[in-house]
């Protein structure tokens, strides 16, 4: 179980020297019980404290990488059940399954599509993250030639699903330096699959029917020497999966259950309904998610739900504040000034595109509080309009004074043109109302 602020406060060296950046040795252990400081930044602490702290203040889901180079990614190393009690950590990487009974030039295809997609959202482009290629065929010639396929088109992570020992091994000799998740070792073949992804340094997924058939296989994975694991829940329905998937959250997120400790793994392409299987693995706790192919609406909407769910709900999305250009704004160009919430400089850019006026945005730092909340706040305020102006040089980007601010900012109007000399007018509350607002207000 996790210890609480207290019992850790208990094992400190209790010197309150500040050594370890903490005003006081209770405000470490708070932040030790949050998992937001690490403890080996106290210098003081014995080997039994540390081996207590150790165990109770390492991530209770160990961090499992896929693949190498620029598209690897890691998964796991997550500390609560609720996204709003901090925050998730590692998205699920979203993989396309191929199986090597398709011709290689659909393989290739598939592999080209994942390598070279991506969906630029809220200033992330987000993207698929690798193949998992199936022996259908049951050929180990024919495993070894898809693998080999889209080993060459693309650097990609890689899921190696199969039964048989020889394909798996046959398609190793292609990728096997690239860190390929395994799929699966059962009870029954554990030795042969594991000593394959010892052999190769592989992540391996484990696949058991029940949690305690899971927990036990994990015990006997590790006992062998094997470390990074993933687990398959072997659901036959999505209510099946979702009962899984939490229980074996809350029991690794309270350390109840120590071996079960590791990332989920979902292959929704086999579920019955394969764009609900993705949403609930993305929202529960699935790290590696197979999926066929999917359509382009599927896909944006599955890369959305993924960047929205694994954002830290306490820290707004936000936009370097600064002076940016819509086209190639002249002197004489309009500016128009906002607060840095992603989804406010989102929204207004891309109206203002749509336009075809070129001109300047002008924006503030608000630490991604909306326009809204800024004004309600005092955060957004004619100081920083000021400061701003004169930090982002606009005085010597245009010809004029003249400031458009968002319509909830008019209670600041007054205000900043008494402080910045500007003449301010006043936008509307919506910004999909910015084109006729500047037709009417600009050019007049
Ligand atoms: Fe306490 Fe250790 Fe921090 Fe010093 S370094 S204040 S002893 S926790």
């Amino acid at each position: 179980m996790a210890l609480k602020a207290l019992d850790i406060y208990k094992l400190l060296p209790r010197k309150n020297c500040k050594e370890c950046g903490d005003p006081t040795c209770l405000t470490f252990a708070m932040k030790l019980a949050g998992g937001k400081a690490d403890m080996d930044l106290c210098p003081y602490l014995d080997e039994e404290a540390k081996s207590v702290l150790g165990a109770t203040t390492r991530p209770p889901i160990t961090l499992v990488k896929l693949g190498i180079g620029e598209r690897s990614f890691a998964v796991g190393e997550e500390f609560v059940l609720y996204r709003h009690e901090k925050t998730f950590y590692n998205p699920p990487g979203i993989m396309f399954k191929i199986a090597d009974t398709q011709t290689l030039d659909e393989i290739r295809a598939v592999t080209t599509r994942v390598r070279d997609e991506s969906f630029t959202r809220v200033g992330a482009d987000l993207r698929f993250n690798g193949i998992a290629i199936e022996n259908a065929s049951g050929s180990a010639d024919s495993f070894a030639r898809a693998v080999e396929t889209v080993e060459k088109t693309a650097d990609l992570p890689l899921v190696l699903m199969a039964t048989d020992t020889a394909a798996l091994s046959a398609a190793l000799t292609h990728c096997g330096t690239y860190g390929p998740l395994i799929h699966a070792a059962t009870q029954e073949n554990r030795k042969e699959f594991g000593a394959l992804a010892k052999q190769h340094g592989c992540p391996l997924v484990i696949k058991g029917k029940t949690i305690d058939e899971l927990a036990q296989l994990a015990k006997d994975c590790i006992t062998e020497g094997m470390q990074d694991l993933i687990l398959d829940l072997s659901p036959d329905s999505l209510q099946a999966f979702i009962v899984r998937s939490t229980t074996i959250r809350q029991l690794a997120i309270t350390r109840a259950a120590p071996y079960l400790g590791y990332p989920v793994f979902l292959d929704a392409s086999i579920m019955e309904m394969q764009d609900a299987a993705i949403a609930l693995g993305i929202a529960k706790y699935a790290s590696v998610i197979i999926t066929t192919p999917l359509s382009p609406a599927t896909a944006k909407a599955a890369l959305t739900l993924r960047q929205n769910i694994y954002t830290d709900p306490q820290k707004p999305i936000q936009m370097t504040p600064g002076l940016y250009r819509i086209g190639n704004p002249a002197k004489d160009a309009p500016v128009l000034m906002t607060v840095n919430f992603s989804l406010t400089f989102f929204t207004l850019q891309g109206y203002l595109e749509s336009t075809r006026m070129p001109c300047f945005m002008l924006i503030v730092d608000t630490e991604g509080l909306s326009v809204l909340t800024a004004v309600a706040a005092g955060k957004l305020n004619e100081m920083l309009v000021k400061d701003s102006i004169k930090k982002f040089a606009l005085e010597d980007e245009v010809s004029h004074r003249k400031l458009i601010i968002p319509g909830y900012a008019s209670p600041l109007s007054g205000r900043i043109e008494e402080v910045t000399g500007w003449k301010v007018l006043v936008g509307p509350r919506d910004a999909a109302e910015i084109g006729d607002f500047l037709n009417e207000e600009w050019k007049k």
